[in-house]
């Protein structure tokens, strides 16, 4: 994790520091002194402010070196829960996450369709009740909801330019909105940003500080680490590899460019393409008609083996992009459209970045396949509330945090 020298003891980040202690499992002071950068006095005061909100106990002492032995802390994973939801035209995944970064409750259902922003807001928020009871968890323990959408996010609304199966959601205020229906504060973050949190909560990326998460919804996207740090450029919408140019007089994006990856490579066009040539789709929703494609070409169909070996290229081109221009040392596939293909572009991805990439002579840059590609961006959600309710000090739209998270819109959840 990120850690900033000269953490003085008005500034020591609490979320950070829970980070830490979840990270150890069982640290004692001096070892989060060193951790933090900081000194013993602030760390100290930080850690007795958790003791006194029930978030961190005192569960015994280390093995002795010689002096007194010190005193070890651990997390108390159930002491507080956020929600975590990932909206898309496909399918809406929600979870609850508790502070020890466990997944306590997990539910997956149809996507936002044709249904109108209202609607499907409601719904929401009747679909959250349902898992929050079922789950038992007590609704004066949840910090908030993170919410996550496919398109770019604006001010405080949700998202500006939209795909364009959700057309109707431009500039619909997504956050004030979700709020309204469930009395929670509510944190929008871009889906590929989210995802490589979740990744990295989730403990996917292993010891690797410099990493990308590469994102396939219905679209494709990436978020990334660098040295520890989520970054995030100037307004959270970093990563549009899907919009990287391999074919300057290709087929118009609906981003307003020409030949982008996601004109041959998304799942939307790659549904829309397999359908035009006579290929089962089965009409559900793009992230389901997408797998039924995956398994044609895994059943040995030329068609769809054309189609997603056209795509993969065009993916792993975005990889390699991507690779040479942040230096990354790995890349995890996520999105719940992996879910299906994962193993399909995985090994088109690793050969093209074993050949390509520009620095192989130094380092090889490993792919690997999420374990949570359906729910990372979800999970990265949550994680995005628990770090920024546990951080009060950060400011709207820094990235002064390991997971900064721009706050939209917010408000005290009210609790009992
Ligand atoms: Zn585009």
């Amino acid at each position: 994790m990120s850690t900033h020298t000269g953490v003085g003891a008005s500034a020591i980040n609490r979320g950070q520091l829970v980070d830490a202690i979840r990270r150890a499992g069982q640290v004692s002071r001096v070892e989060l002194v060193h951790r933090m950068g900081s000194n013993a006095a602030t760390v100290s005061t930080a850690v007795r402010s958790l003791i006194d909100d029930g978030l961190v106990v005192e569960v015994g002492r280390a093995a002795s070196t010689g002096g007194k032995p010190a005193v070890l802390l651990s997390l108390v994973p159930d002491s507080r829960f956020a929600l975590g939801v990932s909206l898309d035209h496909s399918g809406i995944s929600y979870v609850v996450a508790n502070l020890g970064g466990a997944v306590v409750g997990r539910l997956r259902r149809r996507g936002a369709g044709a249904d109108t922003p209202a609607a499907v807001v409601e719904r929401i928020g009747t679909e959250l009740t349902s898992l929050v009871t079922h789950v038992g968890v007590d609704p004066a323990l949840l910090l908030g909801l993170g919410v996550v959408s496919p398109g770019p996010i604006t001010g405080s609304n949700g998202m500006a330019l939209t795909p364009p199966a959700m057309q109707s959601w431009r500039d619909f205020p997504l956050a004030e909105s979700l709020e309204a229906s469930t009395g929670l504060s509510v944190l929008v973050e871009n889906d590929a940003s989210a995802a490589i949190v979740g990744e990295y909560w989730s403990g996917t990326a292993g010891a690797s500080r410099t990493f990308a998460a590469l994102y396939m919804g219905t679209g494709i996207g990436a978020g990334f680490m660098v040295d520890g740090i989520v970054y995030r450029g100037a307004s959270g919408n970093t990563g549009e590899i899907g919009h990287i140019c391999i074919d300057l007089d290709g087929l118009p994006c609906w981003c307003g460019a020409r030949g982008c990856v996601e004109t041959v490579a998304a799942p939307t066009a790659l549904v829309a393409a397999a359908r035009s040539r006579g290929l089962p789709m089965p009409g559900l929703s793009v992230v389901e008609d997408f797998a039924a494609l995956a398994r044609l070409s895994q059943a040995g169909d030329p068609v769809a083996q054309e189609l997603v070996t056209r795509s993969a290229r065009a993916v792993a081109a975005a990889a390699q992009s991507l690779a040479n221009m942040i230096d990354v040392d790995l890349i995890v596939l996520t999105g719940p459209s992996f879910t299906s293909a994962g193993a399909l572009y995985l090994p088109v991805i690793q050969a093209h970045l074993d050949t390509t990439f520009f620095a192989r002579d130094c380092h090889r840059v490993e792919v690997v396949l999420s374990p949570n590609a359906a729910d990372a961006a979800a999970i990265g959600a949550a994680a995005l509330v628990l770090q920024s309710e546990l951080a009060p000090h950060m400011a709207a739209g820094a990235a002064i945090d390991n997971r900064g998270s721009r706050r939209l819109a917010r408000q005290r959840l009210q609790r009992a």
